[in-house]
């Protein structure tokens, strides 16, 4: 019930460390571990390092450390889900401007499970908008449980995929029954960025003085655009990168959309994209949402794309990371973080991240393919 009032999971907090620490122990199992976007640029605070700190490779050695068997990174996974969502879009736009009045616009992102619940309790009538691409912490829990353990030589009931994430209601999402193969889920449990610092400090690791280390591959290989799905406005701006390539067949010669980012609570922006002005919504915090959800219901929605992101400042304050107390100035420096981080990347398009190209051809096909929806993309409930 208590979801149903705070669907950012704010209200029904667990802790899960134990049952982290006790899969770490199981001899048995092969433990992987996915990081979030957003926690890198936040992590630090709770170790008394400045708001903005970017952590990225201390959290890798620290989970090293804490014995994980691999250390991989959320960002490979929001790449594949710009694979997905971006072919979704495009497919859907191109579909409308031929005139099939059947295709609905706009397309909303689904990333976000507060979202997700908010629109299914809320707006049923209009779950068939939502990209049906599922999130990142998803995607990575159904493609670790399959191709890698494949690759490997594991049985998925011997893979525990834990994650680390900003968020409480990654928790609630990972117990979804529609993530789960025979009642194993594709991502056994979700923690979040404070819980990931508990954990640090009772193991006694020295978290600031930590050298720095990569994540493994082939699931810790990220893009920039991989990188900003941890601020508001970054989801969309990551899939447009993609698009305008795909559709212009030219090189995107600038690829930071910078109307995109920023804290205001809806921004709107247009972008050329070839011979279409793309209109893009963006709100973070539900009541921004249900404006813009109720000019679509009304028909007076501009918009071919919107991100919705139930946090304030989208993931980077996310439930889950350490209080920020409203300070505005905290959740800028986060974001900060991040596109510093994007700025870094020597790849900042997702469909050229070599690892997700090498993902497609040798095992899910194309994009919108058959292996591919079955296990990127999900379905939607009436909860009212
Ligand atoms: Fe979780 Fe991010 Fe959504 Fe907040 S905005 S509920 S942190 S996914």
């Amino acid at each position: 019930q208590c979801v149903a009032v705070c669907p950012t999971g704010a209200l029904t907090e667990k802790d899960y460390t134990w049952d982290v620490v006790s899969a770490l122990a199981d001899p048995e199992k092969t433990v992987v571990v996915q990081v979030a976007p957003a926690v890198r640029a936040a992590l630090g605070e709770e170790f008394g390092m400045e708001p903005g700190t970017l952590v990225t490779g201390k959290i890798v050695t620290a989970l090293k450390k804490l014995g994980f068997d691999n250390v991989f990174d959320t960002d490979f996974a929001a790449d594949l889900t710009i694979m997905e969502e971006a072919s979704e879009f495009l497919d859907r736009l191109t579909r409308h401007l031929e005139g099939d009045k059947t295709v609905k616009l706009p397309i909303l992102t689904s990333c976000c499970p507060a979202w997700v619940k908010f629109f299914e309790h809320q707006f049923p009538e209009m779950k068939d908008i939502p990209s049906t691409a599922k999130s990142p912490q998803q995607m990575f829990g159904a493609i670790a449980k399959s191709y890698y353990a494949e690759k490997i030589g594991v049985k998925r009931e011997n893979m525990v995929v834990v994650s680390i994430m900003p968020c409480l209601a990654k928790k609630y999402e990972v117990g979804r029954d529609e993530f789960k193969v025979d009642g194993n889920p594709d991502v056994d449990i979700s923690i979040s960025t404070r819980e990931l610092a508990r954990m640090i400090k009772q193991f006694n690791i020295d978290f600031v003085d930590l050298e720095d280390q990569e994540f493994d591959n082939p699931l810790g290989e990220s893009t920039g655009a991989g990188v900003i799905f941890g601020a508001t406005g970054g989801v969309i701006e990551a899939a447009v990168r993609t698009a305008y390539e795909w559709v212009t067949k030219e090189e995107l010669k600038d690829v930071n959309f910078t109307s995109f980012r920023g804290l205001d609570g809806i921004k709107s922006a247009t972008v050329k994209v070839g011979d279409l002005d793309l209109n893009i919504g963006i709100a973070h915090g539900l009541g921004n949402a249900r404006k813009l959800l109720e000019d679509i219901k009304s028909g007076k929605s501009k918009f071919h794309a919107i991100e919705i992101m139930a946090c304030p400042g989208g993931c980077i304050g996310g439930g889950g990371q350490p209080y920020h107390h409203g300070d505005l100035d905290i959740l800028k420096k986060r974001a900060e973080a991040i596109y510093r981080e994007d700025e870094g990347k020597a790849i900042r398009k997702s469909h050229e991240n070599p690892y997700i190209k090498e993902l497609y051809s040798t095992y899910l096909g194309s994009p919108l393919g058959e292996k591919a929806h079955h296990l990127l993309h999900t379905h939607y409930f009436n909860r009212k």
